[in-house]
């Protein structure tokens, strides 16, 4: 197991399989900056599947148990179900996820199961046709996602679903989707809006905090009480309905930043290892695969670039950042959420 500067472990691996996505969420990916010309990665700069896995053993080696593959719309690499099958195997690794717009869940939801995935999280913003049609940036309705999770349940796997909330856009929407997802017995994870990239106009006055989100929750759906984290480097504060073992999950990214325990690496859809979701540099480790160095060696450059980690932008937003250094920070679509 190897630490960073400060004391946190590697533990978990969030792989972007792809820089592409059929949403345009206004949040992430904007229509207007992601439009027709934009220069998506060719398919040869892409990791392939070999390289992943080749990765996923040396960062397995260094202490990662958990794995999640996102993008990117990560079931636009239609072979995925491969890909698990490889990650599957490796020893070490006890928990694979995938994140997902889930339109394409009823088309592989079961030969990813069969492949070996145990767990998906489903991005849904809201309930209304309308409302989540703009946020998407498509005119997507709702019904494609709901049949993708309702796929996915089908074919055994564990379901959460992931909202984020945007003052203005769809935090009305909150109530109704923590009673829709509380009857369907799924878990519901808000997202506080988040100034990754650069793209999307962040501003604090969109954000709505956690602890907004649980009194309305509490106060027009039911009585909340918190539930002990169960593991250092967890990323949602828990909470349950009161008398029930129905969970609903906050991610403070803003108001109650969690850097103290991040354990988590990323590596980019070409190959790049970030230490933040808010970086601005990475180190090519596809370089280093294609240029044909012992599994040993990548281990060690690795362990270096983790053991220099100071990383806790969340906790230092507005000063000390990577804006007031003028430096560009690394899309979400490409660094993977
Ligand atoms: N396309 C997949 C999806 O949407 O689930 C996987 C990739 S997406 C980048 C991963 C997660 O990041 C999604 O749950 C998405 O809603 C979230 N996300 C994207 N931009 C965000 C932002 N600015 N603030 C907070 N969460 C964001
Ligand atoms: Fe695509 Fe996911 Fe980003 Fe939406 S949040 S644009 S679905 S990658
Ligand atoms: Fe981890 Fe960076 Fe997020 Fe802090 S801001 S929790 S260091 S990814």
């Amino acid at each position: 197991m190897i630490d960073d500067l400060l004391q946190r472990p590697l533990k978990d691996l969030r792989i972007s399989v792809t820089d592409r996505c059929n949403f345009r969420c206004i949040y992430c990916m904007p229509k207007e900056i992601f439009g027709a010309d934009y220069p998506f990665l060719p398919k040869q700069e892409l990791l392939n599947f070999e390289e992943i896995a080749k990765l996923a053993h040396i960062f397995a080696a260094l202490g990662v148990t958990k794995i999640r593959l996102t993008g990117g719309e990560p079931l636009l690499r239609t072979d995925l179900p491969l890909l698990l099958d490889k990650l599957t195997s490796i020893q070490g690794i006890k928990d694979i996820a995938l994140t997902t717009n889930g339109v394409l869940l009823p088309k592989y939801a079961a030969s990813l199961q069969a492949a070996g995935l145990k767990r998906v999280s489903v991005s849904l913003d809201s309930l209304s046709d309308e409302r989540f049609g703009h946020i998407n940036g498509r005119g997507v309705g709702v019904e494609p996602v709901l049949q993708g999770i309702e796929a996915a349940s089908r074919a055994g796997l564990k379901v959460k679903i992931n909202m984020v909330v945007q003052k203005g856009a769809n935090d009305q929407d909150i109530v109704p989707m923590a009673k829709y997802f509380k009857d369907a017995g799924h878990t519901i994870r808000f997202i506080e809006y988040m100034d990754v990239g650069n793209t999307n106009g962040w501003n604090l006055d969109k954000v709505v905090t956690k602890q907004e989100i649980i009194d309305r929750i509490d106060r027009h759906v039911m009585p909340l009480e918190a539930v002990p984290g169960q593991y250092f480097g967890e990323v949602a504060s828990r909470y349950r309905y009161k008398g029930t073992e129905q969970e609903v999950g906050i991610i403070s990214a803003v108001s109650d930043a969690f850097c103290g325990t991040c354990t988590r690496a990323r590596i980019s859809a070409s190959g790049s290892l970030y230490t933040c979701l808010f970086a601005t540099e990475g180190t090519d480790l596809r370089e280093l695969l294609r240029s044909g160095l012992s599994d040993d060696v990548l281990a060690g450059k690795i362990a270096s670039v983790w053991n220099n980690r100071d990383n806790q932008y969340s906790a230092k937003r507005g000063r000390d950042t990577n804006e007031a250094s003028g430096k560009q920070k690394i899309e979400m679509s490409y660094i993977g959420g």
